[in-house]
């Protein structure tokens, strides 16, 4: 697959599709999610393209613990620095782009 022509998240960081972007850096962009299921939802998204996050670790653990950092960085922001971190991964576990991206869900009380 051409990953930049046929990738929805790809084409985000490129600039084709419009987004909330709320953080960007050389490696790593971060936007406010479409269908948001927290009074705060973020998406981090590293630039180079990796299908998911088994995949991410396994060849930049770097870029993982920096989103980590991120996500701590936009909650600090939002909600004293609680968050919930999440990557689906999978189509039966509810990933639906296949771009691997943490969702950032923070700015309120979390149901259990
Ligand atoms: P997944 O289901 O793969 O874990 O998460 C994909 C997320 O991308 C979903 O929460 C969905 O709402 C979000 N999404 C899908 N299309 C767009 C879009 O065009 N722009 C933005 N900002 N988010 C999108
Ligand atoms: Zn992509």
């Amino acid at each position: 697959m051409s990953e930049a022509n046929e990738c929805l998240f790809c084409k985000i960081i490129a600039g084709e599709i419009p987004s909330n972007t709320v953080y960007e850096d050389d490696s790593t962009i971060a936007f406010s999610d479409i269908h948001p299921k927290a009074k705060v939802h973020v998406l981090i998204v590293p630039k180079k393209h990796y299908a998911n996050v088994a995949e991410l670790a396994e060849q930049d653990s770097h870029e993982l613990s920096h989103m980590v950092g991120i996500a701590k960085s936009i909650a600090d922001k939002e909600f004293h620095g609680a968050y919930r971190l999440i990557f689906n991964t999978g189509e039966d576990a509810g990933q639906s782009v296949f771009h691997v991206h943490a969702h950032v869900l923070t700015g309120e009380v979390m149901a259990e």
